[in-house]
C-alpha cells in the first residue's frame, strides 16, 4: 500500500536517509526502530510531504507522492501523529479532537468517531471539557492519538508514542494501536522503545544511521542476537 524505494534526504549536507526502501501492507503494523538520529523521525516526515526526498520514490496505492503536497497526502488517507504530544494547549479536549475532522464532511461519522476515540480513551471522556494543556503528559499524548483518528486515516503513522510515559500508560497506548489496527488500519510506528514496537508489529524494520540494516517479521526480530544486543540491551 505504501512503499518507499532508495529514498535518500539530505539536511545541509547531512546525509540523513541513505536509500531507504520500506513496504507498508495493507491492514499491517509495521515498526521502524533505530537510536537517536537513526533517521526514523525524517522517514516519517518525507512521507507526509514535511521534507523533500533528493532521490528514491515514496508510492501510495502504487502512484507517487514524494512531490505532493502535505495537505494531499494527508486528504488521500495518510496521517502522522507526531513526536511530543502536539495538542493546542488552550482548547479544551473536544475542541482538540474536532479539530481533527475539521475537513471532513460527513457529520454523523465523525460524531461515530468522536464516541469511538472516547471509548478508546475513556480518560478524555472524563475530560471533555479540560483545556488540553493542564493534561497530563500522558492523557496529552492520547489526546494527540485521538485527534490523528479523527480524521479516519488509512494509514496512522506515530512517532514515539511513548516518549516520556510511564509504563502503564506506554502498555495502554500499545493495546490502543493494536486495537486501531484490529479495526482496520494500518500503522506505521517509529520507536525507540524497539521491545513494544517489535512485539506489537507485523514487520520491522532496523534504520541506522541513515540505512536499513536488518528486517523482518517483528517477533523474529526479537529473538535477532543483533538487536537485542544494540536495542534491548541483552545478552
Ligand atoms: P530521534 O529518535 O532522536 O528523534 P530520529 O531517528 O528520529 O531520532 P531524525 O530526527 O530523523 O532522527 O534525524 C536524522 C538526522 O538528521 C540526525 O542526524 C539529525 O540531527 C538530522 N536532522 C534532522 N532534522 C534536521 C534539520 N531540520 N536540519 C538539519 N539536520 C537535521
Amino acid at each position: 500500500m505504501l512503499k518507499l524505494e532508495d529514498v535518500s534526504v539530505f539536511y545541509d549536507g547531512i546525509h540523513a536517509l541513505q536509500g531507504v526502501s520500506i513496504d507498508v501492507p495493507e491492514g499491517k503494523i509495521v515498526s521502524l526502530i533505530g537510536a537517536n538520529g537513526a533517521g526514523k523521525s525524517t522517514t516519517l516526515k518525507s512521507i507526509v510531504g514535511l521534507v523533500r526526498p533528493a532521490s528514491g520514490s515514496i508510492s501510495w496505492h502504487g502512484r507517487e507522492i514524494s512531490a505532493a503536497q502535505t495537505k494531499d497526502i494527508v486528504r488521500r488517507g495518510i496521517v502522522l501523529v507526531p513526536e511530543g504530544r502536539r495538542v493546542f494547549p488552550n482548547l479544551t479536549v473536544e475542541e482538540n479532537l474536532a479539530l481533527g475532522a475539521y475537513s471532513r464532511t460527513d457529520r454523523s461519522e465523525v460524531k461515530k468517531d468522536r464516541e469511538m476515540v472516547y471509548d478508546l480513551f475513556p480518560r478524555l471522556r472524563e475530560r471533555i471539557n479540560q483545556s488540553a494543556g493542564t493534561l497530563s503528559g500522558g492523557e496529552q499524548q492520547m489526546l494527540a492519538v485521538g485527534r490523528g483518528l479523527m480524521t479516519r486515516p488509512e494509514l496512522f503513522m506515530l512517532d514515539e508514542p511513548s516518549l516520556g510515559l510511564a509504563p502503564l500508560i506506554v502498555k495502554m497506548i500499545f493495546e490502543i494501536i493494536r486495537e486501531i489496527n484490529r479495526k482496520g488500519t494500518t500503522v506505521l510506528l517509529v520507536e525507540q522503545n524497539a521491545h513494544a514496537a517489535l512485539e506489537v508489529a507485523d514487520m520491522g524494520y532496523v534504520l541506522e544511521t541513515g540505512s536499513i540494516i536488518l528486517q523482518g517479521v517483528g517477533k523474529e526480530l526479537l529473538a535477532d542476537d543483533r538487536v537485542r544486543k544494540a536495542y534491548l540491551g541483552e545478552i
